[in-house]
């Protein structure tokens, strides 16, 4: 609940609320990829794995750079929580709040999903998405947020009065992480990050703007599909909220499995080739370069 406004209104609150906004970050300067080339070699691809994430559990899957994967409905609507890391080097992840500032609060067709400082490149690209028909709802909700973290046993702890419920989607992929990775549970843990919520449908409400969710649109046969830009580990979720309608961090939600399958096409799109770790030379301002500390010099001197 917002707390009551103390301070004197300043007498041009008015003009300076009317301001119009600008784009964070300009996307005419940001690289987009072919789409229409990677999805013409979809034709004739092979399904090389299809991989069975149970209710209330995670699971992990590789997809080598040019393949493509699909995260898929089955059974019943349900909401996945989607870890990205390059199968390489668990250090580089999905970096849902940049992904999130340069494509916006949901994402779609075309959207790339990027990687952690100091990468920060495309990890996979949107190459088709049945749920596009959605757009944003009269609530201001629409599918597949970049803005929720993931379900988690802590904040359930926090707002249960100290209750433990164990497959949270943060338990569930820190558990698959382990186990794939043959790492303890601690050091699994540390890798698991904030999501792409696969399905779910949620959004800010206009007055609080505190982050809703509500049931997920999703039906068997849908899926989000990707062609994978690096060498990718995936772990999915099936969040123990379902399709998330009512609760989640709790058994009371009906939950349904997903599956995903990857594809090996029979040639690379046309001009692709892996994306590469960004080129910034990490220096910061320590090099040799001083300008920046002719301005400090100036401002306070
Ligand atoms: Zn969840």
């Amino acid at each position: 609940m917002a707390p009551e406004i103390e301070t004197t209104l300043p007498e041009d609150a008015a003009a300076r609320k009317a301001v119009t906004p600008v784009i964070c970050y300009p996307v005419e300067t940001l690289p987009r990829p072919d789409l229409a080339a990677y999805r013409v070699v979809r034709e004739g691809w092979a399904l090389v794995e299809r991989v069975t994430v149970a209710p209330r559990d995670a699971a992990c899957f590789t997809v080598p750079a040019g393949h493509f994967f699909r995260v898929c409905s089955v059974e019943g609507p349900q909401v996945g929580d989607l870890n990205l890391f390059n199968e390489r080097d668990l250090n580089e992840h999905f970096y849902s709040g940049k992904t999130r500032a340069l494509n916006g609060t949901h994402v779609g067709l075309g959207d790339q999903l990027f990687s952690s400082f100091p990468w920060l490149r495309p990890m996979a690209t949107i190459t088709h998405d049945t749920l596009d028909w959605y757009g944003f709802d009269e609530y201001g909700g629409s599918v597949h947020d970049v803005i929720g973290t993931r379900c988690d046993p802590y904040t359930h702890f926090l707002l249960s009065g100290g209750q433990n419920y164990h497959h949270c989607c943060h338990s569930n992929l820190t558990r698959a992480l382990a186990q794939h990775a043959r790492l303890p549970l601690a050091e699994a843990e540390r890798h698991v990050h904030d999501v792409l919520n696969v399905f779910m449908c949620t959004g800010f409400t206009r007055d609080t703007g505190q982050y809703f969710m509500k049931a997920s649109p999703v039906r068997p046969g849908d899926f989000l599909e990707f062609f994978a830009e690096i060498n990718l580990l995936g772990c999915l979720s099936a969040c123990p909220g379902g399709d998330c309608s009512t609760v989640h961090s709790s058994n009371a939600a009906s939950c349904f499995p997903l599956e995903v399958e990857v594809y090996k096409p029979t040639r690379q799109p046309d001009g692709w080739k892996p994306s590469e770790a960004s080129g910034y030379d990490r220096t910061h301002g320590t090099s040799s370069e001083r300008t920046w500390s002719t301005r400090g010099t100036t401002a306070f001197g």
